[in-house]
C-alpha cells in the first residue's frame, strides 16, 4: 500500500513538474500550449490545401496556434499533398518530403533541416496532448514546414484558415495585360458580322486564365485517326486557346493562359497554376467524343462550388459558373451553329473541383461524328469557337461587374 502510495505521488510530482515546464530553450512553456488548445477550440482554425477545406481524423489534434505560430498534425496536409511523411522514435525527429525536398524537425528543437541545412524556428514541433489521455499527436509549424517544401502559406482571416498552394511544377503562370484601348473608343466592336461588347471598367484587372485541354503526349480526342485528315483535340484546342486569348485581350480582358504551346500539364496542376495567379474565372477549352457516332453539338460543363464555410461562387466571386457556362452555351450555339446539348453540373471534374475559382470546361463539338468533324476541319471553326467563348466571358464579366 505504501508503495502505490509513493509512487502516486512521484507521479503526481513529475506531473507537477513537467505542466510547468519548458522546453528547454525555446520560450515555449506547457501554459503556451494549453492557452493555444483553449483559444482554438473555442475559434477553430482552418486549413486547406489549393482551395480544398482539409478535414482532420477524430484522433488528431486539431489545428494549434501557439505564440502565434499555427501547429498541425504532421500527416494531415503533406500526406495529402503527395509528401511522405515519418517518424523516428528514438530520435524524436519528424521528416516530411515533398519532391526532391526534405524537412527534418526535432521535437522541442527551434532547429529544423531543410535538404540539410540548419534553419532556425520560432516555435518547433510538439507533441500536444489536447484531451488529457496522455496521447499526444505530433504538431509541426505549418508555414515554416510548407513554404520550405516550396509551397505558398497565406491566411483568410475571416474564416480563420490557413491557406496552402502547393508547389506549381514547370513554369510559373503569366499575366498578359490587355490591350491598350483599341482605336475606336467605341463599348464594342464588330467581328465578321458579330458584335463584341468591350469589358467595363468595374470589371477591368480580373483574370481569365485560359486552359487548352490536353498537349504534349496527351492528344485528347482523335478524329479520322491514321487518315490523312487526322485531327487531334490538343492541336484544336490550342489553336482556339491562343486566339481566345488575343479576343479577350482585345476587350480589355487581363488573361493567363495555362500553356501556350504543345506540351502536357497535369490536371491538378492546371488548376493550380490558376489559383496561384488568383484567377476570377477559369475556362478549359475542349472537343467532345464519344463511342455514338451520332452525338454531337456543344456542351458546357460547371460546377457550383461552395466553401467549407457554405459561400457560394456568387458570394466569394461576385460570379458563378452557372450563368458562365450558360452565356458560353448560347454564344457557341449561335456563332458556330452547333447544337445545343446543354450545360451540365460537373462537380467530378478534377480542373472543376481542384480550382478555388469559377470554372467552366467548354466542349465545343464532336471529333467522332462526321458532321462536326467537318466543320472542325475548317479555318474558321477555331476563330468561331474563340469569339462565342469570349463573347461569353465578356457578358459573364460585364453582367457581374457593372
Ligand atoms: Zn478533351
Amino acid at each position: 500500500m505504501k508503495r502505490i502510495l509513493i509512487t502516486v505521488t512521484m507521479i503526481l510530482m513529475l506531473m507537477a513538474i513537467m505542466s510547468g515546464m519548458a522546453y528547454a530553450g525555446t520560450g515555449i512553456t506547457q501554459s503556451d500550449i494549453k492557452e493555444g488548445l483553449k483559444f482554438c477550440e473555442e475559434y477553430p482554425v482552418g486549413l486547406s490545401l489549393d482551395g480544398q477545406r482539409i478535414a482532420f481524423s477524430q484522433s488528431d489534434v486539431p489545428p494549434v496556434i501557439v505564440k502565434e505560430r499555427t501547429l498541425i498534425p504532421a500527416r494531415a496536409l503533406f500526406e495529402k499533398m503527395g509528401g511522405k511523411v515519418t517518424w523516428q522514435n528514438d530520435t524524436q525527429k519528424v521528416y516530411v518530403t515533398y519532391d526532391d525536398t526534405e524537412v527534418v524537425l526535432t521535437i522541442g528543437s527551434n532547429k529544423a533541416l531543410v535538404n540539410g541545412k540548419t534553419q532556425n524556428l520560432e516555435v518547433p514541433a510538439l507533441i500536444i496532448d489536447n484531451d488529457g489521455d496522455y496521447y499526444g499527436s505530433t504538431m509541426i509549424p505549418v508555414r515554416f514546414t510548407a513554404e520550405a517544401l516550396g509551397c505558398e502559406v497565406g491566411w483568410q482571416d475571416s474564416t480563420r484558415s490557413v491557406l496552402i498552394s502547393s508547389p506549381v511544377k514547370g513554369e510559373e503562370p503569366v499575366v498578359t495585360e490587355p490591350n491598350e484601348n483599341n482605336s475606336t473608343g467605341s463599348d464594342s466592336n464588330t467581328v465578321g458580322s458579330w458584335q463584341f461588347d468591350q469589358l467595363h471598367e468595374a470589371a477591368k484587372g480580373k483574370i481569365v486564365a485560359i486552359d487548352m485541354g490536353h498537349g504534349g503526349k496527351d492528344s485528347g480526342s482523335i478524329g479520322h485517326k491514321g487518315q490523312a485528315d487526322e485531327l487531334q483535340e490538343k492541336d484544336v484546342n490550342l489553336a482556339v486557346g491562343l486566339k481566345l486569348n488575343e479576343y479577350l485581350k482585345s476587350a480589355g480582358v487581363s488573361t493567363c493562359m495555362i500553356r501556350d504551346s504543345d506540351v502536357y500539364y497535369t490536371l491538378l496542376e492546371r488548376a493550380q497554376k490558376a489559383n496561384n495567379i488568383g484567377a476570377t474565372i477559369f475556362i478549359s477549352v475542349h472537343n467532345n467524343s464519344s463511342t455514338a457516332a451520332s452525338a454531337h453539338g456543344t456542351e458546357v460543363l460547371y460546377n457550383s462550388k461552395v466553401n467549407g464555410d457554405g459561400e457560394n461562387e456568387q458570394q466569394l466571386y461576385g460570379i458563378d459558373s452557372k450563368t458562365i457556362a450558360t452565356n458560353i452555351e448560347n454564344e457557341m450555339v449561335s456563332i458556330l451553329g452547333t447544337t445545343k446539348r446543354g450545360i451540365k453540373n460537373s462537380p467530378e471534374m478534377a480542373v472543376l473541383n481542384k480550382t478555388s475559382m469559377p470554372a467552366i470546361i467548354v466542349e465545343g463539338a464532336f471529333l467522332s461524328n462526321e458532321n462536326d468533324l467537318q466543320m472542325m476541319q475548317k479555318e474558321e471553326f477555331a476563330d468561331h469557337y474563340a469569339l462565342a467563348a469570349a463573347k461569353g466571358i465578356v457578358k459573364s464579366l460585364n453582367d457581374a461587374y457593372k
